[in-house]
């Protein structure tokens, strides 16, 4: 038996494995769903981890058993030291992988090659440039696509992430799925959730049934099912001679709760063990302090939630994710 593994265990016997650090809550696009309009607070830098302290909590979790390491934001390439905590983390011996909103990839790909980084998630919400102006409210669609060609030639596995909002972007599902004609990527098609400040509404999210009709109406028996990964968040598919494939993400009405082996540290040093959790154990203070964290990561782990963070309905619940923290000041 693989002890190390079994220590980040909850009471559901769900071994946790893989942890997502957001390294920033600053981001350089400001996407409707995640970032409120406002903006958020800026917070003074000392409240931040260094590129030390993640390394330091990032290998106490590693000594746990953590296997897997996604870096994320916030915008992750914004981190000042980026680079430096990639080569550190590295060097841990786990696998290390990033989601980026593919603004300023271009100067990492070698830093991220010779990390050995082979899996990177990227956010592209629609395919048209008008439509990704209003979404991000940035203008860098152009950048963000150049990237993402020269990525799939760079990488072994490219994923595109693609929150579906009705009436936003619902009506492209089928253009991103012919993508995957000559396209060697993954496409994974996100249900919109909710958090603090981002306006979300159950019939701006798109169903399964939405999803099945248009599957169901565009390719028929050529739309094959593929078996998916442990662990893995999305249920995949394939068009029958299409070189890439794509998947659904349903967190909300199809949860992978049972199955879930994340947690996440946010870019102050929090650790939640569920994305909808509101309680959240402070690692950065008694780091600081020099007090021991381990004991405190299990006790959270421990305390975890079997489903949602303890959200029965997304839709009577408000006030239990009004108190969460917004999108980008957790890490997606
Ligand atoms: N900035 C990076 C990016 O956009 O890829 C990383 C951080 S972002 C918070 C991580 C992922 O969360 C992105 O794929 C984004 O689309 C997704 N996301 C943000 N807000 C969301 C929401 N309300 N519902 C579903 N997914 C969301
Ligand atoms: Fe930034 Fe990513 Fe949030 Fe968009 S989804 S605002 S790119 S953190």
């Amino acid at each position: 038996m693989d002890k190390q593994s079994d220590q980040i265990t909850d009471i559901f016997g769900r071994k946790h494995d893989y942890l997502r650090i957001s390294l920033t809550d600053r981001c350089n696009l400001r996407c409707t769903y995640c970032m409120p309009e406002e903006g958020i607070a800026l917070r003074p830098k000392k409240e931040f981890m260094t590129s030390e302290e993640v390394i330091q909590i990032a290998s106490t979790f590693v000594e746990l058993g953590v296997k897997k390491i996604r870096l994320t934001g916030g915008e992750p390439l914004l981190k000042k030291d980026f680079i430096n905590i990639l080569n550190q983390l590295s060097n841990l011996g786990v696998e290390i992988s990033i989601t980026t909103n593919g603004v300023l990839l271009h100067k990492f790909f070698d830093a991220l090659l010779t990390a050995g980084v082979n899996n990177i998630n990227i956010s592209l919400d629609t395919l048209k440039q008008n439509q990704f102006n209003l979404l991000t409210r940035r203008d860098y669609f152009n950048i963000v696509y150049q990237n993402i060609e020269k990525a799939i030639e760079l990488f072994d596995e490219i994923k595109l992430n693609i929150v579906l909002i009705k009436g936003k972007n619902d009506d492209e599902i089928k253009d991103f799925i012919e993508l995957t004609k000559y396209k060697f990527l993954n496409i994974r098609f996100i249900e919109y959730m909710p958090f603090d400040g981002n306006k979300w509404r159950k019939d701006l999210t798109v169903t399964q049934q939405d999803i099945d009709t248009i599957l169901s109406s565009e390719y028929g028996v050529s739309c094959l099912k593929l078996k998916d990964e442990a662990h893995s968040t999305s249920k995949n598919f394939k068009i029958e001679n299409y070189i890439g494939s794509f998947g659904f993400i349903n967190t909300i009405t199809n949860p992978f709760c049972d199955s879930c082996n994340r947690i996440r540290l946010t870019a102050d040093g929090k650790l939640k063990n569920c994305l909808f959790s509101s309680n959240e154990m402070n690692l950065l203070e008694p780091l600081r302090k020099g007090e021991e964290i381990k004991s405190l990561i299990l006790k959270n782990i421990l305390a975890k939630h079997q489903k949602h963070g303890g959200i029965n309905s997304f839709e009577k619940d408000s006030h239990i994710y009004n108190k969460n923290r917004t999108m980008i000041a957790i890490g997606g």
